[in-house]
């Protein structure tokens, strides 16, 4: 029999409930003026957005996917081009770069941080690749193909290595496409520039989904652009909206992606409250990590490189016997997730790639032994303490048993 929930992975209720007048306000606003597309709730909604990320421009679309998808058109790709990114990540990643026409290839991340490893992204473009200095491209050998832009992630809120991503970058003139889809709000350090960076201002253009349970979410599906590039940001324009800038005169074929004014309405809401609840994730973050200190051989804890201020948006940790463990956790009525079990290499979907398993071991490795914990703003202390020693309890459990 299941138990009664006492800890949500996830609660979505709450933080509604708190902001119920004002977000009712924003659908009786678009009732009274019937402003449902574009208009002034997106033209706001993209001023504030594009402040809070520190970037020039914001351009809102439907979607996180949509959102990576059109930043790789306005980048210019072209049909078979390369784009490389991790193979840790959510399917939305590669979904788009296949379904902006381009090919893509995968380099393994970081053991201890999750994201992608500027090491073994160097060693990709070194090894596997040749510059062709007539051309000025880049070719990866194998395939013969362009290699055009590179996609770091910022998993679980945690910024990717930024620094030594955007060297290569300049380096083999290629395009970065932050997927910040999990990071609104997260820092890095740049050591290069001596200053903090927010998500969505350091590479070419930036992602980020608007999806309920995202760190910023939409009452609904919502996503944005950022760039400090002016005619990236028209372009993107253009493509989520039929490709016209004035009505009927369509330059190019584009899309039907627009931000709804109502999810926009909402989102301006609620970005407001967003520097405050992304604090309240870290202070609970650096809770558990205190309060695991004493089971760390049993449980790994998800590390904060020093160049980064994480938001948070998952709290992740690894261990063996997960699925025992996720089992124990339901028992006492406490959510749990994994983020994400199938590397996207080893996916049926993506058999046709010509990857197998051994390719990127790190990514294998963590994939069988991660558990995202309860994380949301909202989460009490005596929430995140029924967590604490429910996962305590099965820790220690296992080591009586293996004595
Ligand atoms: C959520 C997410 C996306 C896609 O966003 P949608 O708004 O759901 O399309 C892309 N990448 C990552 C890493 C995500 O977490």
């Amino acid at each position: 029999m299941a138990n009664p929930t006492k800890v949500p992975f996830l609660d979505l209720v709450t933080p509604h409930k708190e902001l119920e007048t004002e977000l009712l306000d924003v659908v009786k606003k678009a009732f009274s003026n019937a402003g449902f597309i574009g208009g002034p709730m997106v033209e706001g909604f993209e001023c504030d957005f594009g402040a809070f990320s520190h970037a020039k421009f914001c351009v809102g679309v439907n979607s996180g996917t949509d959102a990576l998808r059109f930043a790789f058109m306005a980048a210019d790709v072209r049909p078979g081009d390369i784009i490389i990114t991790v193979p840790h990540t959510f399917i939305a990643t590669t979904e788009a770069i296949s379904q902006a026409g381009a090919r893509i290839a995968f380099v393994d991340i970081h053991e201890r941080t999750y994201t992608m490893d500027p090491e073994k992204l160097r060693d990709y473009l070194e090894k596997q690749c040749e510059f062709d200095a007539k051309t000025g491209k880049l070719i990866e050998k194998a395939s013969q193909h362009r290699v055009a832009g590179i996609v770091p992630v910022h998993l679980y809120g945690q910024m990717a290595d930024m620094d030594p991503i955007m060297e290569l970058a300049e380096k083999y003139n290629l395009f970065v496409v932050e997927d910040a889809c999990q990071a609104h709000g997260a820092e890095y350090f740049s050591k290069k520039d001596n200053k903090w960076k927010r998500a969505g201002s350091i590479g070419n253009a930036a992602a980020f989904s608007f999806y309920p349970g995202k760190n910023l979410g939409a009452c609904g599906e919502g996503g944005a652009v950022t760039t400090n590039d002016e005619a990236m940001a028209a372009r993107m324009k253009m493509i989520r909206d039929h490709g016209q800038a004035k009505k009927y005169y369509h330059d190019i074929e584009g899309y039907n992606g627009r931000l709804d004014s109502i999810q926009a309405g909402w989102l301006s809401v609620k970005l407001p409250h967003l520097a405050k609840w992304n604090e309240s994730r870290r202070n609970l973050a650096h809770r558990y990590h205190e309060l695991f200190a004493e089971v760390k051989d049993s449980v790994v804890l998800p590390v904060e490189a020093p160049w980064t201020k994480g938001v948070y948006h998952l709290y992740v940790v690894r261990l063996h016997d997960r699925e025992a463990f996720q089992a124990r956790l339901a028992e006492a009525g406490i959510g749990t997730g994994i983020h994400y079990p199938i590397p996207l290499h080893e996916q049926k979907a993506y058999q046709s790639l010509g990857y197998k398993t051994g390719d990127f071991p790190v990514t294998e490795r963590v994939a069988r032994e991660i558990v995202s914990l309860p994380m949301f703003p909202q989460m009490t202390r005596a929430q995140q303490d029924e967590v604490v020693s429910a996962v305590k309890e099965f820790v220690g459990a296992k080591v009586a048993a293996m004595r």
